[in-house]
């Protein structure tokens, strides 16, 4: 048996070790995992509410297209139904992209470093991936316009970036989209918008409008707190969409996803509360880096990237083994750490976590 000679060197998806395994093998009380951007405050109650609601319909497949939550989010965006599409979270989605759109030996722009399913799909699909280095850890647009050829099919802007935290403004995204060719798709991921109150921070969908290329990935991972469920979207021009949804799987999401994101979605109180709690975590972590003397990139997610001025993954060790779990080994960032933002409890014990490894470094 032969696999596609284009998988056979792509490496298993690592994921951060989970927190009841790190409790065991360091024998500690409490762990705190603040690696994978997840929401501290979990999901809305009313989520939780639907989907033990949702049980009773266990047997019964899921509505594939997803009628009811196509509604609702088609309404709270002011888009048409035909404007989205749901996948088994918004790695689906770029995977479906991927599937739909690339074929053997186009070209696909992307940045470096930043979310690796992009890469990882379109070289599934054979695709020749152009990485375009970050400036001060920020997307690059004028030299990813200048990457652009009559081969390039899609370019992946991811904003605000993961891991760096840095946005594009919109100014520099329209200037940008103003000289895109109409014929290659830009994707927009916005996994954290909703955390972002920045007027500067562009609306993907109002681009959408404006861009017939153009299509935005949201999720419910992020900010609404349903990670477990697997599900997101993408809001684009129906045609685009239309292509997408014909290499979906009949039912890519399921009924507890589906119930979930609708109750999630009306729900904004829940949302709000969480924004403002983020602003002020950032804030937090931000002055005690200020303190500690560590540089760290603007932060618009829920989460920040900070130089620790020494190997990273040294870092990471000593703040595993006082029960705090981060993110290291970032290509291009050997020396920085991404920390999600907890809760105030939690961003306080990450920072004196962080502050007494940095002291026992020193010696
Ligand atoms: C987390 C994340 C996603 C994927 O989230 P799903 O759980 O698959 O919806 C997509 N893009 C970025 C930039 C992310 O950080």
């Amino acid at each position: 048996m032969q696999p596609k000679p284009n998988i056979v060197h792509l490496p298993v998806y690592q994921p951060g070790k989970p927190v009841e395994d790190v409790k065991r093998e360091l024998g500690l009380s409490e762990v705190i995992k603040l690696a994978s951007n997840e929401n501290p405050y979990g999901a809305s109650p009313k989520a939780k509410e639907a989907i033990v609601r949702e049980a009773e319909n266990v047997s019964i497949y899921p509505d594939g297209a997803a009628v009811e939550l196509t509604a609702a989010v088609a309404r709270h965006y002011g888009v048409q139904p035909d404007q989205i599409i749901f996948g088994a979270g918004s790695d689906e989605i770029i995977l479906m992209i991927a599937r739909a759109f690339i074929v053997p030996g186009d070209e696909t722009i992307m940045a470096e470093s930043t979310f690796p399913q992009y890469k990882h799909n379109t070289q599934i699909e054979n695709a020749v991936i152009i990485e375009v280095p970050l400036k001060d850890g920020t997307h690059d647009l004028p030299a990813m316009l200048d990457k652009v050829t009559g081969k390039t099919k899609v370019i992946w802007v991811c904003n605000p970036n993961n891991p760096t935290g840095t946005i594009v403004s919109a100014e520099e995204l329209e200037s940008f989209l103003d000289n895109v060719p109409s014929s290659v798709l830009v994707v927009l991921d916005e996994a954290y918008c909703e955390y972002i109150e920045d007027p500067a921070f562009p609306d993907g969908i109002r681009m959408v409008d404006k861009y017939p290329n153009v299509i935005t990935l949201r999720t419910f991972s992020k900010i609404y707190g349903l990670a477990s469920l697997r599900i997101g979207y993408g809001i684009g021009r129906s045609g685009v969409i239309r292509s997408i949804n014909q290499v979906r799987e009949p039912f890519n999401t399921s009924r507890y996803a589906q119930a979930a994101a609708l109750a999630a979605i009306q729900d904004q109180t829940f949302i709000e509360e969480c924004r403002r709690a983020n602003l002020e975590g950032l804030r937090t972590l931000r002055a005690a880096f200020e303190r500690l003397g560590l540089q760290a990139f603007p932060a618009y997610g829920n989460f920040i990237m900070v130089d620790v001025q020494r190997p990273a993954t040294e870092v990471f060790d000593a703040l595993l083994r006082k029960g705090i779990i981060v993110r290291a080994g970032h290509r291009g960032y050997p020396n920085h750490i991404r920390i999600t933002v907890g809760t105030p409890e939690q961003n306080a014990k990450a920072i004196s976590a962080l502050e007494a490894v940095l002291k026992e470094a020193k010696v």
